[in-house]
């Protein structure tokens, strides 16, 4: 998401930057760029308009500041912007009740069943008990899609199959979220593919039953600007608090993310990157902008990593390089934990200093998930003590782990050349940490 946008945006504030001082002319010139760039992103134009005039007034009125060129002023202006427009300060949910009630509201189609399973299970992995329900008397499949997601994350959901009166399976399933002292009951939803007045009936009164802590308005980040007029009408009849912002993952343009605060007022709380159950994050106004403006997202990067890499194995594995008795046993651990954290190609896109979007790109095209797969096959065709000691490897070797992992002779070889290099790499760093100890000096 937001790759064109970025391209256009970053291109704009370098134009701009290359020159030593911002007149009001270039700044003119830059801004219709990035206007142009947010309108063909679909973003809302009111927003735009809003957007465009801010940065102007702040661009123009900003004093120098010494030691900072007038490119990286603007690139500051342009985030503090986005950040707002995606909603400001991160805005977490409000749960206060026992239960605590969360309703799901919004179109078919837009992830909402997903949603809801993934909800639960983010409060589950902080120690809540949840308890899922679906009220969707319209579409069975939706009431068994979510048992079946229930089932997979180990959380109950109450159903009344045979119930045709949404109101009434909502208000059953509270009595049993507060019977059994479960701490949350998310609610999932009817949708359709269209608003219709019958279903901002039926989710007010729903909405009216279980008086919910928080009524989240799901949207697909694929769909328009028809959608946050959707949200809007959904919000002046039922009522929310916040929304869920899905697909984020996908290659949509970002109109939707970057309008619908703006639009309904209302912030984003959480973002669906991903089909599987834990695609799925609360949403930072800030490391968005950061990511639109190629700064990458390096605390997004160490989340990820304090959440799937074990700090033990993380420190076992530091010294075994640094003692350089790393084999490719280890190697093949090493590539796991980084496997682990997710597709390359979102990693990459988190990391700070790759700027341009040209070295993104280039860079997506070398590394990819299938090579490591590939060196993960080869080393698990090794016996254990090959890969304890590559230096047993011989030419029939080689031949007989080249056929196991079904790759080629030369991809072998290439793998234990790149490892005989890393190893010697890590001696060097070894020595020269030694040789700075000695000098008194830090590493
Ligand atoms: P509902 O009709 O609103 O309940 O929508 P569903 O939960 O059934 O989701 C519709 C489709 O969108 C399904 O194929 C989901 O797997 C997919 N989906 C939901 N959330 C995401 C997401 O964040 N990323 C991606 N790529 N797909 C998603």
């Amino acid at each position: 998401m937001f790759d064109a946008l970025a391209e256009k945006v970053q291109s704009a504030i370098e134009k701009i930057g290359r020159k030593g001082r911002i007149d009001e002319e270039t700044l003119e010139k830059g801004l219709r760029e990035i206007k142009l760039a947010l309108l063909e992103a679909d973003v809302n134009y009111r927003v735009v308009s809003n957007f465009i005039k801010d940065i102007k007034e702040k661009a123009l009125g900003a004093k120098v500041i010494k030691g900072v060129n007038p490119a990286q002023q603007l690139v500051k202006i342009v985030h503090d912007e986005l950040v707002q427009t995606l909603g400001g300060e991160a805005e977490k949910l409000n749960l206060k009740g026992k239960p605590s009630v969360i309703l799901l509201i919004g179109l078919q189609g837009s992830g909402k069943t997903t949603t809801a399973a993934k909800l639960a299970n983010y409060l589950k992995k902080q120690g809540k008990r949840v308890l899922l329900t679906s009220v969707d008397v319209y579409r069975p499949a939706a009431m068994l899609q979510l048992k079946k997601l229930g089932d997979q994350i180990g959380i109950p959901v109450f159903l009344e199959e045979k119930e045709k009166d949404a109101v009434k399976i909502a208000k059953d399933a509270l009595l049993k979220a507060k019977d059994e002292s479960y701490d949350v009951l998310v609610v999932d939803t009817a949708g359709r593919l269209h608003i219709d007045e019958e279903l901002l009936e039926e989710a007010r009164k729903i909405k009216e039953e279980v008086v919910p802590d928080e009524t989240l308005f799901v949207i697909d980040s694929m769909t328009g600007q028809e959608s946050v007029n959707i949200a809007k009408a959904f919000d002046e009849r039922v009522g929310m608090t916040g929304i869920v912002l899905t697909k984020m993952d996908s290659d949509a343009r970002g109109g939707v993310a970057l309008s619908v605060k703006g639009v309904t007022g209302k912030p984003i709380k959480f973002a669906g990157v991903g089909e599987k159950i834990d695609d799925f994050e609360p949403f930072y106004p800030d490391r968005v902008a950061s990511r639109i403006l190629g700064m990458g997202d390096i605390v997004s990067l160490v989340e990820k990593a304090q959440e799937v890499i074990d700090e033990k194995e993380a420190l076992s594995m530091q010294e075994k390089l640094l003692s350089g008795e790393f084999t490719l046993e280890d190697f093949r651990q090493q590539l796991r934990m980084i496997q682990r954290l997710g597709p390359l190609q979102q990693i990459i896109r988190m990391i700070p200093g790759l700027s341009s979007q040209k070295m993104l790109k280039q860079l997506e095209k070398a590394i990819d998930d299938k090579k490591l797969k590939r060196i993960e096959a080869i080393i698990n065709s090794m016996t254990p003590e090959e890969r304890r000691n590559h230096a047993i490897i011989n030419a029939s070797r080689k031949r007989r782990i080249a056929k196991g992992s079904g790759t080629s002779v030369k991809e072998v070889d290439a793998l234990i050349k790149q490892f005989v290099q890393a190893k010697m790499a890590m001696k060097q760093m070894k020595k020269m940490q030694r040789k700075m100890a000695k000098k008194g000096g830090r590493f």
